[in-house]
């Protein structure tokens, strides 16, 4: 049954993914939910708030020598954020296939950059880049109660 496709490796991934800003303000947080329950993975947390510099600066802390950082935190701060776990197999490696390419020039029609941005500094949502990154993200962002099972 449906229940047992828990014993397949990596069908409880989890990642984060994350409406930005701009996503919040120009309405896409219902659009991109959509989008993730309509490819078949389960919402296990969801949060929306104001983020602290500091837990950005945690979340960003591989691209605090970046030129663009300070602007980054800026966006980032701009604005309430919708912050989400999804749980389901490869969900990490498939969210960043559905979420697209990081600069929306080159993100293919049909992801979410590529059908609802146009510039890299206004790229709508966040999405982990890999298992491990997407559990330091998850514990960054939510408290383990706060997951659903
Ligand atoms: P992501 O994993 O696809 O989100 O990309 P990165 O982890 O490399 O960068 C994090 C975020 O920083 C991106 O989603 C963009 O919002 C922003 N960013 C990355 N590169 C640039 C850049 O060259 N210029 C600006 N303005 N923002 C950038
Ligand atoms: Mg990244």
């Amino acid at each position: 049954g449906y229940s047992s496709m828990s014993g397949i490796p990596g069908v409880r991934e989890r990642t984060l993914i994350a409406v930005k800003p701009d996503g919040v303000h120009r309405r896409f947080v219902g659009e991109i939910m959509q989008r993730f329950e309509r490819k078949g993975f389960k919402l296990v947390g969801l949060k929306m708030l104001q983020a602290p510099e500091e837990l950005l600066s945690q979340h960003y802390q591989d691209l605090r020598r970046k030129p663009f950082y300070p602007s980054l935190l800026q966006y980032m701060t701009s604005g309430p954020l919708v912050v989400m776990v999804w749980e389901g197999h490869n969900v990490v490696r498939t969210s960043r296939v559905m979420v697209g390419d990081t600069n929306p020039a080159e993100a293919h029609a049909g992801t979410i950059r590529g059908d609802f941005s146009i510039h890299i500094s206004r790229n709508v949502v966040h999405a982990s880049d890999s298992v491990e990154g997407a559990q330091r993200e998850i514990q960054l962002w939510f408290h383990g109660k706060e997951l659903m099972d």
